[in-house]
């Protein structure tokens, strides 16, 4: 089979302002040459797509996904536990589907039920199903009574569904150690309330003897753990404690960002959600609307200062909660540009280069680079004069993943 040749491309890599005019050639799944003005020889099986006016990218990384969920909070009752397992699945796959042809072609997960993540990357990697580069994640691990251990305590149900409750320290190696048994690649714990959850966020609901005993049992085997975190304390702690990723991060202060920057943790901010639900029930409920307003404005405030000192940001986003459907992945862009506030080459920074780092693949994946692997994108448009083309699936005009099209529309560029 011959190569692939994108020829007079804009090349946008999240690490340099964009670059016309550039030649890349893809050679099965790999990037092999990334040149401007020579020519390259082609041979008589390449295919050549001349891209004039359109940019060349790294597929995109989305660093907080939960492939399951779909109306979360709807139904009352445990999470996990409001549908059948096999539905959850088949919504699984749906989605996966959906944020691939979307643009991104790696996922990191931030929590499924009934090992559901580990079960799509396999189906991913036979090819049974389509989908990104799936980092799978865990139940949310967490002690009896946290935010979301939310079931009467007189049904007896112990740890279902999404939750893995457990209490002290050996308690939570062995939790740890189970959804590493299960195929969790990154675990989740849940340390505080808030940022959407019905729980005041200044409580941190374990112990750090429990946290550090989660924390290293997992990095032990060379996996990754993760946070619900909403209250400055618990980012100190988990940061001190090795944390690799910080979600939300509401609270997050200077002294945070020196830390956060010495450790080299992740954030993923997701502050998308609560911007959607602020505009859901600022007609409603006054009160609840001015509480999100207040976490939106403090989030506005502090994260083009994280940016700035070096805080490796990330996208990702609690797609599938109610009131937020899965499929609006691009308009993630958008939103942190458009109403945060931040450069669009920061953010196009953040869910390239950034996500690759956080999955630990920095060296394969995240730029457009000879001898990276091919996830790339083809957008008709700039997307650092305008955001929102990132958010159109009609302007992502091809999608490769690991050197194939999964999306192929790329002789149609206007
Ligand atoms: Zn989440």
């Amino acid at each position: 089979m011959g190569r692939v040749v994108f020829r007079g491309a804009t090349v946008l890599d999240g690490e340099h302002l964009p670059r016309p005019g550039l030649t890349v050639v893809v050679d099965d799944n790999r990037i092999t040459s990334v040149s401007g003005g020579e020519s390259v020889e082609l041979g008589a099986d390449d295919r050549v797509i001349d891209l004039e006016g359109a940019t060349l990218m790294p597929g995109m990384v989305t660093c907080h996904f939960h492939a399951s969920y779909h109306e979360l909070g709807a139904v009352p009752g445990p999470f996990g536990l409001e549908e059948p397992p096999a539905l959850q699945a088949v919504r699984a796959v749906n989605n996966l589907e959906r944020v691939l042809m979307s643009g991104f072609t790696s996922a990191v997960s931030a929590g499924a039920p009934f090992a559901i993540d580990a079960s799509m990357r396999r189906a991913i990697s036979e090819g049974a199903i389509a989908g990104p580069r799936l980092v799978p994640g865990s139940r949310d691990v967490s002690t009896t009574g946290h935010a979301n251990d939310a079931a009467p305590w007189y049904w007896k149900l112990g740890a279902p569904g999404a939750l893995h409750l457990c209490d002290g320290p050996d308690e939570f190696r062995k939790a740890v150690r189970e959804e590493i048994k299960e195929g969790a690649k990154i675990v989740k714990m849940f340390v505080t309330g808030g940022h959407a959850v019905p729980r005041e966020a200044e409580r941190i609901e374990m112990t750090r003897a429990e946290m550090a005993a989660a924390i290293e049992a997992a990095h032990l085997r060379g996996v990754m753990v993760r946070g619900h975190i909403a209250n400055r304390e618990a980012i100190l702690m988990a940061v001190d404690l090795g944390i690799d990723v910080i979600d939300h991060g509401d609270g997050m202060d200077l002294e945070c960002i020196e830390r956060i920057v010495a450790a080299g943790t992740f954030v993923v901010p997701s502050m998308f959600f609560v911007y959607r639900l602020w505009e859901m029930v600022k007609g409603m409920n006054p009160t609840m609307a001015q509480a999100m307003r207040d976490d939106l404005d403090a989030a506005f405030a502090i994260l083009p200062v994280a940016a700035e000192a070096g805080v490796k940001l990330v996208l990702g986003d609690d797609y599938g909660a109610v009131g937020f459907p899965h499929g609006i992945y691009g308009e993630e862009l958008e939103f942190y540009v458009k109403v945060a506030g931040i450069a669009p080459l920061d953010v196009v920074r953040w869910a390239t280069v950034n996500g690759a780092d956080l999955m630990g693949r920095g060296d394969e994946l995240g730029t457009v680079t000879a001898g990276k692997l091919a996830d790339l994108l083809v957008v008709d448009g700039d997307p650092i004069a305008d955001i929102s083309v990132l958010a159109d699936k009609s302007k992502i005009k091809a999608i490769m993943k690991d050197g194939r099209f999964v999306k192929d529309e790329a002789g149609r560029v206007t």
